[in-house]
């Protein structure tokens, strides 16, 4: 009367021990943004920094916060400290915005397109465009 129960014990044991042994022989890697050493996904320090440099390839409401990964909460302090002395440059935000308008797969054929696409108004466009062309081909700062 037992049996059953007994075998299905141990057959739960062992997806329980399987379970638990299979994230070890595949274990997701992470890198740390600051010292670029590896570390189990599971103990990253995430944050966000404010940077106008960054928008989500995706998600238009993360536009301006880029996410950081670091192996600890020092590091993360670290780079918060760097991005905290980084201006926001709201130019610069705009032209994020609209270069990734522009490198989406349906192509931007006017201004108004480029409006929707984007949420800005014409004249945010003009001085995102400007500051794009004045800062063509310099490193991005980190
Ligand atoms: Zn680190």
């Amino acid at each position: 009367m037992w049996k059953p129960k007994k075998r299905e014990e141990r057959e739960q044991r062992e997806k329980r021990a399987r379970r638990r042994r299979r994230p070890v022989e595949s274990l997701p890697l992470e890198l740390c943004d600051l010292c670029a050493v590896t570390f189990p996904v599971d103990e990253a320090v995430r944050g966000y920094v404010p940077d106008s440099s960054y928008v989500h390839p995706t998600h238009d409401w993360f536009d301006g916060l880029r996410p950081v990964i670091t192996c600890s909460d020092a590091h993360l302090e670290v780079i918060r400290d760097r991005y905290r002395l980084r201006p926001f440059v709201q130019e610069e935000f705009w032209a994020a915005k609209i270069e990734r308008a522009l490198s989406g797969d349906t192509p931007v054929l006017t201004m108004e397109q480029l409006g929707c696409r984007t949420g800005l108004q014409a004249p945010e466009i003009r001085r995102g465009i400007a500051w794009h062309n004045e800062h063509r081909g310099e490193e991005t700062p980190h």
